[in-house]
């Protein structure tokens, strides 16, 4: 987008929202526009628009934030006498300094997200004393632990070989991180920290119920189902969707869920995140009391024997799971904060057929309907999120999948979020009929991933010139628990496509385990 460009929709956002209160705002931006010289209008407007994307640079501010404080300690008033600690030592030396003290930043920060809190005591108690200081807390969302996709079984007998690990049924609802603080007061999260808690009243009801006495203060890592009291069965993910997000009146409830617990982070004062799995579990067992369709323990097999876990993948899903998660329990079995670990393997029984996993993918644009879809969307542009470049990749057009009332609703939703040429790398024969803000993202699922020359995912990961594409897209649902920058990355499908490779390549002859 040209400067020119970058003022007119400056002005076009001053004018639209213009009212008393925003005057002093709008006479700053004004104020910092005039300053502005060769491309700096760009980045403020970015930042003003929310759409510098440096979200997922984070591992980069922790990483500046520490090289500060470690060459330049605070607390030495002004000008400081100490600009450079690390002078004298050699290169490397330095390197595995500051890399040794920004790997106690990054943990702290895993526990406690929050750099309101974690910078004035790095400025007042230095680097070395933060963990001391910030702590995993009741009442302060951490990032979930996520999981590896994996292919069959055999993949996971593999990846664990000796290892001790268990299954637990993946229950496919909404993921709710519970706290209980020392207060008595009880708060629910979701997936990307957003605070769910008056959206389930009754939750937070039940959790006096469940809880045993000895329990003062605990975080628990848990999945909310949509439940039929009835058929005393799971429903599916759509029916927990159409229940109210916020302020809900708990003798309103049509849709019931069911808690399904699968581990405990925090428990009376202590962090359990460094923990192994099997402790955590244990601790968990002990300190709640299960009630039918309330609040359960994740269903879970300790076993090692190939057919015993086929069995139970068949049994999830006829139980209305999504498949498996596979988790470690003793050896490297912690609570890995906001990575999506190999600890952590799940194996869902779409993996069986389809390309390994769906994929979360960002709409970017859209081309207008034709003969019956005349008058909405007729398909639309997705894009994968390359963390290295923060940016949006094409990576295929979608057009099947979608009932009417679907086409209906994206277009409802899609047609306010038109957005100028966005910063999206797209080939031209792909551009489509409108842009869109990045704000939304859908999970899809594929017949198979090939290499394109008009695609731009994960280009420069598997050919140097062509990106990555799906084929036979279909839309299965939105994820309104994913942020766009939380979408699949190219990275991830550079994985996908290597591995669809090798499967390949084994031929028929393949191992059949691998499949199952
Ligand atoms: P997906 O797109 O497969 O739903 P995701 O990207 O949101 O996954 P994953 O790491 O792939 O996250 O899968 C983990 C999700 O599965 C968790 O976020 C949680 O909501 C859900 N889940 C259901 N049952 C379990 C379980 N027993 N243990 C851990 N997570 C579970």
């Amino acid at each position: 987008m040209l400067e020119t460009d970058y003022f007119f929709f400056f002005y076009i956002i001053i004018h639209k929202y213009q009212h008393p209160a925003m005057n002093k705002k709008i006479d700053i931006i004004k104020g910092l526009f005039v300053a502005c010289r060769f491309s700096e209008a760009r980045y403020i407007v970015r930042s003003l628009a929310g759409k510098l994307r440096i979200g997922l640079a984070e591992q980069s501010v922790l990483c500046a934030l520490s090289q500060a404080v470690c060459l330049t300690p605070p607390g030495q008033g002004f000008p400081p006498a100490v600009i450079d600690a690390g002078k004298g030592m050699s290169a490397e030396s330095r390197r595995a300094w500051i890399e040794e003290k920004s790997l106690i930043l990054k943990q702290t920060y895993c526990e406690m997200p929050n750099y309101d809190v974690i910078i004035p005591v790095l400025l007042k108690e230095g680097i070395d004393q933060l963990p001391k200081h910030c702590k995993l807390t009741p009442g302060i969302p951490l990032r979930p632990m996520l999981a590896h996709p994996t292919k069959g079984v055999g993949e996971v007998m593999k990846k664990f070989d000796e290892a001790a690990f268990t299954c637990e049924y993946k229950y496919d609802g909404e993921r709710a991180q519970i706290h209980i603080l020392e207060s008595g007061e009880v708060r629910v999260f979701s997936r990307n920290q957003e605070d769910n808690t008056s959206k389930y009243p009754d939750i937070i009801s039940r959790v006096p119920k469940v809880k045993k006495d000895s329990v003062v203060s605990c975080v628990l890592d848990t999945e909310a189902v949509a439940w039929d009291r009835e058929k005393k069965q799971i429903q599916p993910f759509q029916v927990l969707t159409t229940r109210k997000r916020k302020d809900v009146d708990a003798s309103e409830i049509k849709v019931q869920v069911c808690v399904y617990a699968f581990d405990l982070l925090y428990l009376n004062g202590e962090s359990l995140v460094r923990q192994p799995l099997c402790r955590r579990r244990e601790l968990l067992r002990e300190s709640f009391t299960e009630v039918e369709g309330e609040f359960v323990f994740a269903r879970a097999i300790d076993s090692h024997d190939t057919e015993t876990i086929a069995e139970f993948l068949e049994q999830s899903v006829r139980d209305s799971c999504e498949g498996l998660m596979v988790k470690t329990l003793e050896k490297d079995a912690t609570y890995e904060i906001a990575k999506r670990s190999h600890n952590w393997l799940k194996l869902k029984k779409d993996y069986l057929d389809g390309v390994g996993d769906t994929m979360d993918l960002c709409v970017i644009g859209a081309y207008l309907g034709k003969g019956k879809r005349t008058g909405t969307y007729g398909g639309f542009l997705l894009a994968c999120y390359d963390e290295e470049n923060e940016e949006f990749q094409s990576v295929c057009k979608i057009g099947t999948g979608f009932k009417d009332e679907d086409l209906e609703q994206h277009y409802t939703f899609l047609k306010v979020k038109l957005s100028p040429r966005a910063y999206y790398r797209v080939d031209q024969s792909a551009e489509p009929d409108v842009w869109l803000d990045a704000v939304q993202v859908w999970e899809v699922k594929c017949a198979d991933l090939s290499l394109s020359p008009v695609y731009k995912a994960a280009m420069g990961l598997v050919d140097a010139e062509k990106g990555i594409s799906l084929r036979f897209p279909r839309f299965l649902r939105i994820r309104d628990d994913k942020k766009p920058e939380d979408a699949t990355t190219g990275a991830q499908i550079a994985d996908l496509y290597k591995k669809q490779q090798q499967i390949q390549n084994q031929g028929e002859k393949g191992d059949p385990e691998d499949y199952y």
